[in-house]
C-alpha cells in the first residue's frame, strides 16, 4: 500500500430519516424482525410434512400481485405478513417429502442459512480479486476430483445445466473450428456442424443447438436401447453417414440420468467413440453426476472421466437451493477461448481488486453474478460428501422400493427398468384420460405430487425421488393413498 494512504474509518453514517440511505432506522427493530422471519422459515421447514405437498394459489393471492406500483413505504414486518400468508403456502412444494413430480432438490436449512450470508454479502462473482472467486474455484477441485478430471480443469457456476449444456455447446463450436468463428459466425463454414445425442437426452441440449445458430435440424438423434440408453452401433453408424454426405460432425452429448426415466449412457463407449472421430465429448449430469459422491453408484458413470465437459446440478441431488448449476470442463484453455474478452473495464492489474487471471466472466456469458458458490461449499463443508452420497443412495434404494410395491400390486405395472431414483408406472386397463386425472387430482389433494410422461406412445404415472427427506414409510403411504384412490374411484364407477 502507498504510504500516502492512511489507513482511517469512514464518518457513521447520517441521521436516520434524513439520509438517502435504503439502511433500516432503526437497526435494534430491523434484527428482531429479521430474526422472526428467521424463525419463522425454521419452522416451515421442520414442520413441512404437516402441511399439503402443494396447494394453488388462491384467486386472492393472484390479486394480491396485481397491485400498481408503491411509492411509499411500508413497515418491513408488514410486507412479511404479506410473504408468511400470501408466499409461504403456496410454494413448488419441493420441500415436501411426496413431491416426486419433478427432479426438483429439496434444499436444505444450511443452504438457507448460507444464502442470507451471500446476500448479505452481495458479491459481484463475475470477477476482481476476492475470496468469492477462491470459494467457486474450491469447487471447481473438488468436482474435479469427485468426476476423475486431471488437474487443470476448468468450471464455473451457471443458473443450471440448461445453460450448463449451452456453454458447453459453445466451447465446443469454438474448439472445432477455431476461436475465428467467435467474430465469422457459421457463415462462412465449408461443412456444417452436427451433434448427436440419443431420443431421451433433454430438450435444452436442442435448444443450446437453436441459440448456438447451428439450428436443432443439426442435432442427430440416436435411437435408445430398451433401457432407454444412446445405442453405440447406431452412434457411429449415424457418424459415418454424416461425414459421407459432407457435414462436420463436432459433438456428442452423453445423459447420464435421462429426464424421463433416469436411464444412463454407456458413458465409456460413447467416449471411446469421441476419441476415435475426434468429437467434443460433453455428458449431460445434471440428474446424475453427483451420483458419483457415492460410493456404491460410481461404478454405474465409468466413462464420465474421459469426457471432455460435464453439466450437473447441485440443485437437484445436491439439494443446494436453486439455482446451482454447474459446468466442468477438462481443458481449460478451450474454456476460456470460447468467451474471454478484451475489455478495457475488464482489464487484469498485478495488484489490487483488478488482480487474477482467469475471471468467471471469461468462462461463460455472464458478468454481474451472484455468489452460487457459497451455499454449495457451506453445504458440502456442514455435511461432508459421504452423507450427501449416502442421501442420494437412499433416495435410489426408495426408488426401487416403490418399483416393488407397486409390481406387488395387480392393478400397477412398472413401465422403464428403474436405473437410478425414477419409477415410471402405468395402471392396468386405465384410459389416457384416467392417468391424467389421477395425477391431477393427487397433485390438488395435497397429498402427493407426481407427474406424468410419455413412454413408448403411453402415458404413465412418473415419480421422481429426489427429496433427502423421503422415508420408505412415505412411500408405502404413497402406494396406499393410491390404492385409495383406484377403490375410490371403483365405487364412484359402481354407484
Ligand atoms: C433438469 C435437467 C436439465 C436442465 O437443467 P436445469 O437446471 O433445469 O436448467 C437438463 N438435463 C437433464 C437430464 C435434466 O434432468
Amino acid at each position: 500500500m502507498s504510504p500516502a494512504v492512511k489507513r482511517g474509518h469512514a464518518p457513521a453514517s447520517g441521521a436516520a430519516g434524513t439520509s438517502a440511505s435504503l439502511d433500516p432506522a432503526n437497526w435494534e427493530q430491523f434484527r428482531e424482525i429479521a430474526h422472526g422471519i428467521l424463525d419463522d422459515m425454521i419452522d416451515h421447514i421442520e414442520t413441512i410434512r404437516q402441511r399439503p405437498v402443494w396447494q394453488r394459489p388462491t384467486d386472492e393471492v393472484r390479486e394480491r400481485f396485481t397491485r400498481p406500483l408503491p411509492n411509499d413505504p411500508r413497515d418491513l414486518s408488514d410486507v412479511l405478513n404479506d410473504v408468511r400468508t400470501h408466499i409461504m403456502p403456496f410454494a413448488t412444494g419441493n420441500l415436501h417429502p411426496l413431491f416426486m413430480g419433478w427432479v426438483h432438490g429439496a434444499g436444505t436449512p444450511i443452504g438457507m442459512v448460507a444464502e442470507i450470508v451471500a446476500s448479505g454479502l452481495n458479491m459481484n462473482c463475475g470477477g476482481r480479486d476476492h475470496a468469492g472467486l477462491a470459494v467457486e474455484q474450491q469447487i471447481v477441485r473438488w468436482i474435479g476430483e469427485a468426476l476423475g478430471y486431471p488437474d487443470g480443469a476448468s468450471g464455473l457456476f451457471l443458473t443450471g445445466s440448461s445453460m450448463a449444456n449451452f456453454v458447453a455447446l459453445t466451447i465446443a463450436r469454438t474448439a472445432a473450428l477455431g476461436q475465428s468463428v467467435r467474430e465469422t459466425g457459421l457463415r462462412n463454414c465449408e461443412r456444417e456442424l452436427v451433434a448427436y445425442a440419443s431420443a431421451e437426452a433433454h430438450s435444452c441440449i436442442a435448444q443450446a443447438m437453436q441459440l448456438s445458430g447451428i439450428g436443432s435440424a443439426n442435432l442427430r438423434t440416436i435411437a435408445v436401447d430398451g433401457a432407454g440408453r444412446m445405442a453405440p452401433d447406431a452412434l457411429r453408424a449415424t457418424i459415418a453417414e454424416d461425414r459421407a454426405k459432407g457435414f462436420l460432425p463436432f459433438l456428442v452429448v452423453g445423459t447420464a440420468g435421462t429426464v424421463n426415466t433416469g436411464a444412463i449412457d454407456p458413458l465409456a463407449e460413447i467416449a471411446e467413440i469421441a476419441f476415435q472421430q475426434n468429437l467434443w465429448f460433453h455428458v449431460d449430469g445434471a440428474i446424475g453426476a453427483l451420483a458419483m459422491l457415492s460410493d456404491s453408484m460410481r461404478g454405474l458413470f465409468k466413462g464420465i472421466e474421459k469426457s471432455a465437459s460435464v453439466a450437473l446440478d447441485f440443485h437437484k441431488w445436491g439439494q443446494v437451493p436453486y439455482d446451482a448449476g454447474f459446468l466442468l470442463v477438462r481443458d481449460g484453455d478451450a474454456h476460456k477461448r470460447a468467451f474471454a474478452q478484451p475489455a478495457a473495464y475488464l482489464q487484469r492489474a498485478d495488484r489490487g481488486l483488478a488482480a487474477g487471471e482467469t475471471w468467471p466472466c471469461d468462462l461463460g456469458p455472464d458478468l454481474s453474478r451472484g455468489f452460487r458458490a457459497l451455499k454449495t461449499w457451506m453445504t458440502i463443508e456442514a455435511l461432508g460428501t459421504d452423507r450427501i452420497g449416502n442421501s442420494i443412495a437412499h433416495t435410489c434404494m426408495l426408488a426401487r422400493h416403490l418399483a416393488e410395491r407397486l409390481e406387488c400390486h395387480s392393478a400397477f405395472e412398472v413401465k422403464a427398468p428403474v436405473a437410478l431414483n425414477i419409477v415410471c408406472f402405468g395402471i392396468r386397463g386405465a384410459t389416457f384420460e384416467f392417468v391424467r386425472n389421477l395425477v391431477l387430482d393427487l397433485q390438488e389433494s395435497g397429498l402427493a405430487a407426481p407427474s406424468w410422461t410419455t413412454l413408448d406412445g403411453e402415458l404413465v404415472v412418473r415419480c421422481a425421488i429426489v427429496n433427502h427427506r423421503t422415508t420408505v414409510a412415505d412411500i408405502d403411504r404413497f402406494v396406499d393413498t393410491l390404492d385409495r384412490y383406484l377403490a375410490d374411484k371403483a365405487t364412484e364407477r359402481g354407484a
